[in-house]
């Protein structure tokens, strides 16, 4: 705890009990309702923060609304310094938020710091993206006629995020956001709202060393009441929602009844195929990172295992000799795997998808329990869990998001596999591990994996932020991060230019006057 208070002070967050309020707009001054953060790996109380009200979330959406006059009118490559430097603090404070976000939302150490590490590589990324933001140029049809595209800023964009990615999956949003001229409004998840508070006194630093009004990266501490105040707001052009499936059918639902944009990244129920030609080895360990990494709660987390018939009995013995030495402990233990679950109703769901799919059939073959005694007081840690099941069981085509994998055996060719990853409503993540050519390039091919996620010889979680991230299906269709996923964040404007002296009007049309 000693560190952990070192930690807080050189993020910002001084008092730590009994009602911290950060006295800042994104709180709201007089929210009346608090609320209190507990780390899932000890129970300790870390800080409780004020719960931002309606008028609180009025005065935000003004303060980006008169940033945006003035941020849209910057060059783009100046905004990009602006990320630059963001990133540059973000470096600065790599440890220390690394810990923060591993002591919040229970994630181990080594991926709290990969967490922050992703969100150092978005920021260099946008940062040459600031350079380009290119359109296209097109030859005109008529004489002395230019034409082309460019892409100018869409204004307010909102991000609700989840609780599992506390803080990168904001920067995917916010420095790609930044750097095409927007503003951005931030409501994270009201189960880590300490890490977003970390990242908007960095954020407020950069801003002050610039003379940049704050309203540029806006904060707002809340529950889903204010993410519904966003989804319906038309003065937010586009709605960026990570979360549910169920949270991103009422956001999506809200923004399209007014025709604003959204972009959802919801849940996946992401598969690996292990055909008989898969170099074992590599897949179990892919498999396993998978599937207990995060404690099972990243969206790419791998759910089903689908596994040749002739090689299911070995792979089944290996997984069994592994899982029951994962060491499961405090997250910034350095010997810990597994970390806890966020909370005790996460706990619970683990229980009753348990339950349920054993009633479907669903045989149990190891772990499922919580954990209890000396380190374990928090009721928050599990033993994952893996259990042989059938594809069309309900319980399988569910995410739930804890560790649960359930093993699938597949017989035949590698279509079978493939029909069987495709078959459920969720399209985020999938892989196969296969050395022969043949069936990696039927995985890949359009009438193979329907995710946005296709992976060889990797496991299903754990992307690179060059490449657009995101799902089909019921994961939302939105695509963040790398690639041109910066497209979504501006509106684009087609422009004809004449520079002749005559009108000559398009298809020919004769319009004398
Ligand atoms: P959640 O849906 O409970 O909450 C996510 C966010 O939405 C929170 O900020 C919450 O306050 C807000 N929210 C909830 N209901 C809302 C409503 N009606 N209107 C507006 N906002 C609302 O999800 P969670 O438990 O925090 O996160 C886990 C889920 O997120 C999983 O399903 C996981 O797969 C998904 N996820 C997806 C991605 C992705 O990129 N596809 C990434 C991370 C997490």
């Amino acid at each position: 705890t000693n560190t952990m208070t070192n930690v807080l002070e050189q993020l910002g967050i001084k008092e730590t009990n009994p009602a911290y309020s950060t006295g800042l707009v994104w709180g709201g001054h007089n929210g009346k309702q608090t609320r209190e953060i507990y780390s899932p790996a000890d129970g300790n109380l870390i800080a409780a923060v004020t719960m931002a009200d309606a008028a609180a979330y009025e005065q935000v959406v003004k303060q980006a609304q008169e940033a945006f006059t003035y941020w849209r009118k910057q060059p783009a490559p100046k905004r990009g310094e602006i990320v630059r430097q963001v990133g540059n603090k973000l470096r600065e404070n790599k440890e220390a938020l690394g810990k923060l976000v591993s002591y919040e939302m229970g994630k181990i150490l080594q991926e709290g710091l990969g967490e922050v590490q992703e969100m150092i590589d978005i920021c260099d990324f946008a940062v040459g993206l600031s350079r380009q933001l290119h359109g296209l140029t097109m030859h005109s049809e008529r004489p002395e006629h230019r034409m082309y595209e460019q892409y100018h800023p869409v204004g307010i964009v909102g991000v609700i995020s989840a609780f599992n990615f506390p803080v990168a999956v904001w920067s995917w949003n916010a420095m790609l956001a930044a750097v095409c001229g927007d503003v951005i409004i931030w409501k994270p998840s009201e189960k880590t709202p300490l890490t977003a508070i970390a990242c908007q006194h960095i954020i407020k630093e950069v801003l002050a060393e610039n003379e940049l009004p704050e309203g540029i990266f806006n904060l707002i501490i809340g529950d889903a009441e204010i993410g519904s105040l966003m989804a319906h707001d038309k003065r937010i052009p586009l709605v960026s929602a990570t979360g549910s499936t169920r949270m991103g059918k009422k956001v999506g639902e809200a923004v399209g009844a007014r025709l604003g944009k959204s972009l959802l990244e919801l849940g996946g129920n992401n598969a690996i195929i292990i055909t008989e030609h898969a170099d074992l080895e590599m897949a179990l360990r892919a498999v396993v990172f998978g599937a207990v990494g995060t404690c099972g709660q990243r969206c790419t987390s791998t759910r089903r295992l689908i596994v040749h018939e002739n090689v299911y009995e070995q792979v089944k013995e290996r997984l069994l000799k592994i899982y029951p030495n994962l060491p499961i402990g405090h997250s910034l233990d350095n010997t810990t795997l597994v970390g806890p679950m966020i909370d005790k109703d996460a706990v619970e769901a683990f229980k009753a998808a348990l339950a349920a799919v054993q009633q479907e059939g669903g045989n149990l073959i190891t772990g499922g329990e919580v954990l209890s005694g000396k380190g374990y007081e928090t009721g928050t840690y599990v033993t994952p869990a893996i259990v042989e099941a059938e594809n069309h069981f309900d319980m399988v085509q569910e995410e739930t998001f804890a560790p649960i994998l359930y093993l699938i055996r597949y017989s035949g060719d590698v279509e079978n596999a493939v029909e069987l990853q495709n078959g459920v409503r969720q399209g985020l993540s999938s892989a196969i591990f296969s050395t022969n050519l043949l069936e990696t390039e039927a995985f890949l091919s359009h009438w193979g994996s329907d995710c946005g996620i296709a992976n060889v010889n990797i496991g299903t979680s754990g992307a690179e932020i060059g490449g657009a991230f995101g799902g089909e299906k019921e994961t939302g269709g939105g695509r963040e991060s790398g690639s041109d996923a910066w497209k979504v964040y501006m509106r684009r404007q087609t422009n004809t230019i004449n520079f002749g002296r005559q009108l000559p009007l398009a298809q020919g049309i004769k319009f004398d006057i």
